[in-house]
């Protein structure tokens, strides 16, 4: 008797991918498994003999293709760039028209995009779904952003939405036994259809620099706390326990609160404070920021994070400079009572204006790419199962249910009203963190977006006269209608 075809495939047994497979074979699909050594392959299978669905594990291409159930499904979770197009190069000639590649691995939107028209072209289809949530989020109930044909979607929707978190709509806590493939009731489930070709993608991107933002935000608080007040990082972790339980309720906040309060298993210290303070990064920080530099949208919040990285990065120059470069005398520092909640503020406006910019990134790139994005669903979607899970995100859902068309986030009545009540306290932080001479580039990148936005008039009425003058780049007049550019001659007699 010939054995049953699997639902699903799965190509990359890494971390991610084995914690995926895993995933979807809990919640009975059965699964057919490859990767490229497959001696990793048949370890894994292996390890797991009894899942609901059921592994299969191949060790050639072509017998993992003639295993799946047609239009075949799969899923691709290794290295994201020229691993996803040497496995997909490879995969094109084994497979049979309407059949679906899904792309989950970290891919560049426009490689999406490239990859999308690539296949369809071959009769094939495609989808690049963003997945977060790291090896847990994989392997418990993901956030899913899948992105390209709508139909092809639908045939992967079951799958996903089956394997995606699931999480309280007020609590935002994972909910248990939800039926697969069956959203929850009362739940959300974090999954949805983004939009055509590469904008699941591009707003897993997106999420990765909102990401980026968090967490600097929050160790610039870390930071006002042990520089100005000279706590220690167990007391900082208290405050961050604390502040859990409000408006900065999240993911990003509950495991800072952990992490502070670690012991070194070596030396007894404070974990923090024996781990070197020179950050890595993998691109999609960066890759958000090139973005908004190219589409000419401000998120500054978004760069100065990832910036924060590559000047921690050099080490060696900073501790030599640290010996050279004066900073200001001291000075008096606010009794903890009266800092503490002031940088829980700041933490707070300083976030709704990164998220502020991540979402007009979003709003500028489905302009430039004729997409469609439901912001409230994405809001919503990221609610479990990623990073950047947080209570706040109802809040940016229930702004876009006021109102689909908001331009800012900043401009709806809750968020203005949340900056209204916060900014004393922000500026005296960011005016304190310059006064003692702490850097804090997120949350005054965030301040000046904010007074920048609110400005009528902006200061580049002199830069337009500037450019007039030495390059003849031309200016607009306020007491003519936009559009009309003039030019005088410089210098100008009289
Ligand atoms: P990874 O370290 O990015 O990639 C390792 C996997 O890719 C292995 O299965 C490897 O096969 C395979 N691979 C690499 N080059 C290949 C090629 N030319 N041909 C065939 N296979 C190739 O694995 P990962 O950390 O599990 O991440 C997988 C994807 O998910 C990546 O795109 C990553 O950016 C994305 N992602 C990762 C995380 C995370 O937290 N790690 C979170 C979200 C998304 P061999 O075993 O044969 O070397």
């Amino acid at each position: 008797m010939s054995e049953e075809l699997s639902e699903i495939g799965l190509i990359g047994l890494a971390v991610m991918g084995q914690n995926l497979a895993l995933n979807i074979a809990d919640h009975g699909f059965k699964i057919s498994v490859y990767n490229r050594t497959t001696s990793k392959m048949e370890a894994f299978v292996s390890k797991h003999p009894d899942t609901p669905g059921g592994l299969v594990g191949k060790a050639e291409l072509k017998d993992f293709v003639d295993s799946l159930r047609k239009p075949r499904k799969i899923v691709i979770l290794v290295k994201a760039g020229a691993g996803t197009d040497a496995v997909i190069d490879e995969l094109v000639p084994l497979l049979d028209e309407d059949d679906i590649i899904i792309d989950g691995g970290n891919a560049k939107w426009t490689d999406t995009i490239r990859r999308e028209k690539d296949l369809t072209a071959k009769g094939l289809r495609f989808i690049g779904s963003g997945v977060s949530g790291g090896e847990e989020g994989a392997r418990f109930g993901p956030s899913l952003m899948p992105g390209g044909k709508e139909s092809a979607y639908r045939e992967l929707q079951p799958i996903w939405e089956a394997v995606a978190a699931k999480v309280d709509h007020e609590t935002g806590k994972p909910l248990e036994g939800a039926a697969p493939g069956k959203p929850v009731e009362g739940g959300v489930t974090c999954t949805t259809y983004i939009g055509p070709n590469g904008a699941g993608h591009y707003v897993k991107m997106v999420h990765n620099g909102i990401e980026y933002g968090d967490m600097q935000m929050i160790c610039e608080s870390y930071d006002l706390m042990k520089n100005i007040l000279g706590m220690d990082a167990p007391s900082i972790g208290k405050v961050f326990e604390e502040w859990n339980s409000g408006d900065l309720d999240s993911f990003l906040v509950e495991i800072t609160a952990d992490v502070l309060q670690q012991k070194d298993p070596a030396t007894g210290k404070d974990f923090v404070d024996i781990v070197l303070d020179a950050a890595g990064q993998k691109g999609t920080g960066k890759w958000t920021s090139i973005n908004a530099l190219d589409m000419g949208t401000p998120a500054p919040t978004v760069a100065e994070a990832v910036f924060a990285r590559c000047l921690s990065a050099v080490k060696e120059e900073r501790v030599a400079a640290s010996e050279i470069l004066p900073g200001p005398d001291a000075s008096e520092a606010p009794s903890a009572d009266e800092l503490i909640p002031a940088i829980r503020d700041a933490l707070y406006c300083s976030k709704i204006c990164s998220y502020a910019q991540g979402f007009q990134l979003m709003r500028h790139a489905q302009e430039e790419y004729d997409w469609e994005l439901d912001f409230g669903k994405i809001a919503q979607i990221w609610r479990g199962g990623c990073i950047i899970r947080a209570r706040f995100l109802q809040k940016i859902t229930e702004a876009y249910d006021r109102d689909p068309k908001l331009a800012n986030l900043l401009l709806d009545p809750y968020f203005c009203d949340a900056i209204t009540k916060g900014q004393t306290a922000w500026r005296k932080v960011v005016a304190l963190a310059a006064t003692h001479g702490v850097s804090a580039p997120t949350f005054s990148s965030a301040l000046s977006y904010y007074d920048g936005y609110r400005s009528a008039r902006l200061p580049q009425n002199l830069l337009q006269a500037q450019r007039d003058f030495f390059g003849a780049h031309t200016y607009e007049r306020v007491d003519q209608p936009r559009g009309k550019f003039y030019h005088i001659d410089w210098p100008v007699d009289g």
